[in-house]
């Protein structure tokens, strides 16, 4: 299993998919076509299709600069092997130097036809199922945490407290800033009212929600503007895991240290999902994307609270187990309805389900490998309406109503 630092990704919203992807895809042709003075991108699936919604054609015109662009949709094609599929042909006065097609995998990464393996990517963990990593900190008495640490070194400590620093960055600006997002949608900032109504409350239960709520909006808002934010593990499902962390760190004020095993944890569980399943909206639907979120974040509470591997697991389970399903249908092709909505509530149960661990955990009948299992099965049987096209679900009917 590769690094956790392919779960966290600093750089700008509002799709890690359809913003990140692209953008590496960019890159890893101007780096491999040198001499290339002119690009044509094809985008397929889901890129074709919300692709202008998630703002691909801004990152791939940003991304070769000054070197001319020309960007085509191809919605039609059905025999690709991913659905965020992109082909890019690299021209030097007109004559082709060559055509690469790439699949944008989720998470911001990359995969190109014919390359076993990007670079950066390689495995550094001995396992890939949660079953052999718990009995494996078992034999050697080991936290989660410092499962993580043992084959990441201590250096993934430092990117992890970058993470750490941009997270309440984001969620700092979130809070402080006011308007309407762009987009056309005409959907109103509320950061910063959630966070106004957590103060004057008094019901301790509806305060806790308010703030909580709060903090995913202003990641998932900022995220929406398109500033920097970091995936956790995609960009649509990026406030879940700030917001548990930034809560338990101004309702609590948990140690700088704590936090970062708690994201070492998190981390370890996206990165499970990720390897055996998928956190792709447009592979798997919203439950690999902000099922996935709230998986973590289940995790990174467990980690917070003390909790047992064993627990840890259970909550992780548990989180995922009621997103089961979900299916992605951004209205417009944005990243904004039902997205940052659903971040929040992901936020809530996040809690949910770390609670509930602490006591049931032992009874438990169903693991977070057959969670997992059942996830991507799941995803797999979606209707491609389901997973990233804006062709199905909310989307649909949302334009049907309000056209
Ligand atoms: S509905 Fe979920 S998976 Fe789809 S774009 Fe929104 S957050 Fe991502």
């Amino acid at each position: 299993m590769n690094s956790i630092k392919e779960i966290y990704k600093i750089g700008r919203g509002p799709s890690s998919s359809h913003t990140m992807g692209p953008e590496r895809a960019c890159l890893y042709m101007l780096e491999k076509y040198r001499a290339a003075n002119c690009f044509e991108v094809t985008l397929y699936g889901s890129l074709a299709k919300t692709g202008y919604g998630h703002r691909t054609d801004y990152a791939i015109t940003q991304t070769f600069g000054e070197l001319p662009c020309r960007i085509t949709r191809d919605s039609v094609t059905r025999d690709i092997a991913h659905p965020n599929t992109m082909d890019i042909s690299a021209i030097r006065d007109g004559v082709l130097l060559g055509r690469e097609r790439i699949y944008s995998v989720g998470g911001g990464d990359i995969r190109v036809e014919g390359e076993k393996e990007r670079q950066g990517e390689r495995e550094i963990y001995p396992h890939s199922h949660f079953t052999d990593i718990a009995d494996y900190c078992s034999e050697n008495g080991l936290s989660l945490a410092q499962y993580v640490y043992r084959f990441e070194g201590e250096e993934i400590k430092k990117h992890l407290a970058d993470v750490w620093t941009q997270m309440k960055l984001t969620v700092r600006a979130g809070l402080a800033a006011e308007g309407v997002l762009p987009g056309g949608l005409n959907v109103k900032r509320r950061a910063k009212q959630l966070a106004k109504a957590g103060q004057r409350e008094r019901n301790l239960v509806k305060k806790e929600n308010f703030y909580i709520c709060a903090y995913a909006y202003a990641a998932c808002e900022e995220n929406a503007n398109g500033e920097r934010m970091v995936t956790a593990p995609t960009c649509g499902a990026s406030g879940v895991l700030p917001a548990v962390l930034y809560y338990e760190k101004q309702q609590f004020g948990v140690e700088k240290k704590e936090i970062i095993d708690a994201l070492a944890v998190a981390g370890l569980f996206g990165q499970v999902i990720k390897t055996n399943a998928s956190v792709s909206g447009a592979e798997a639907g919203c439950q690999a994307e902000v099922g996935s979120a709230c998986s973590m974040a289940a995790a990174a509470l467990s980690a917070l609270h003390g909790l047992t591997v064993s627990q840890t697991e259970c909550a992780a389970e548990v989180a995922m187990e009621h997103f089961l399903g979900l299916t992605c249908d951004p209205v417009g092709g944005l990243v904004q309805i039902p997205c940052i909505e659903r971040n929040a509530v992901a936020a809530l149960r996040a809690y949910n389900a770390a609670s509930l661990s602490e006591v049931v955990y032992d009874n438990r009948k169903v693991s977070f490998d057959l969670v997992i299992d059942t996830m991507y099965a799941t995803g797999r049987d979606l209707s491609a309406c389901y997973r990233e096209t804006a062709d199905g679900g909310l989307a649909k009917l949302y334009v049907k109503n309000f056209d």
